[in-house]
């Protein structure tokens, strides 16, 4: 999609520093080094518009992106490194928390894993977060360009059952190297920005 405007608005460490917008908002999150920088700068059409590499344990943040001034991307920081300490752990969790319970303008949650690795127990507790606020899910398998196409089918079977998503609950290959799967996932999101 080609957006006049497409920036970050605010890196923000707790919910007083969210942006006082009421522009429809879509969460991003995933597994750190999955891939989600790139699926960002890829919907957008920009080449560094999110930040491609991020460092472990760097970024505690949500990264609100305003495309167009019509849409909002809700960039969760990646989770799963294996060192995160105890209290940064509560603290992520208690910002998803927030974010879920208290922001009225979410409209739903991409869940990003790699196309290649079973989802892990991350993935499925940031699933059910969403499911239990009860906000449309789709998941978006990316690096798909990395599989043969032998095993392409097999691996997304894996992964519409780790997660055990539902008829409603899309999954959408997609690779940032080839481009697959941008159009067909902002047909889907579309409709769920304007809901
Ligand atoms: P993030 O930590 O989830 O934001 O992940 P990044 O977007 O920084 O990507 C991590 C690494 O995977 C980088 O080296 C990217 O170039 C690479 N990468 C991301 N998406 C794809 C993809 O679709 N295909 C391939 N081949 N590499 C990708």
């Amino acid at each position: 999609m080609n957006f006049q405007k497409a920036e970050l608005v605010i890196s923000a460490p707790d919910k007083k520093s969210w942006p006082d917008s009421d522009l429809p908002e879509i969460v991003l999150a995933g597994r750190s080094n999955v891939g989600k920088s790139s699926f960002i700068n890829a919907m957008c059409n920009r080449k560094k518009l999110a930040y491609v590499g991020n460092s472990p344990g760097k970024t505690r943040l949500l990264n609100f992106f305003n495309l167009d001034d019509k849409y909002m991307f809700v960039d969760v920081p990646g989770y799963g490194y294996a060192k995160i300490s105890k209290a940064q752990l509560i603290k992520f969790g208690q910002m998803m928390e927030d974010y879920f319970s208290e922001r009225s303008q979410k409209k739903g949650l991409v869940l990003i894993v790699d196309a290649r690795h079973k989802p892990t127990d991350d993935d499925i507790t940031m699933i059910e977060f969403a499911r239990y606020y009860e906000i449309p899910v789709c998941v978006v398998a990316t690096k798909m360009d990395k599989l043969k196409s032998s095993q392409r089918h097999k691996q997304l079977k894996l992964i519409r059952q780790t997660l055990e998503l539902s008829e409603d609950e899309k999954l959408f290959p997609f690779s940032s190297e080839t481009k697959q799967g941008i159009d067909e996932v902002w047909e889907y999101l579309i409709p769920i920005f304007e809901s």
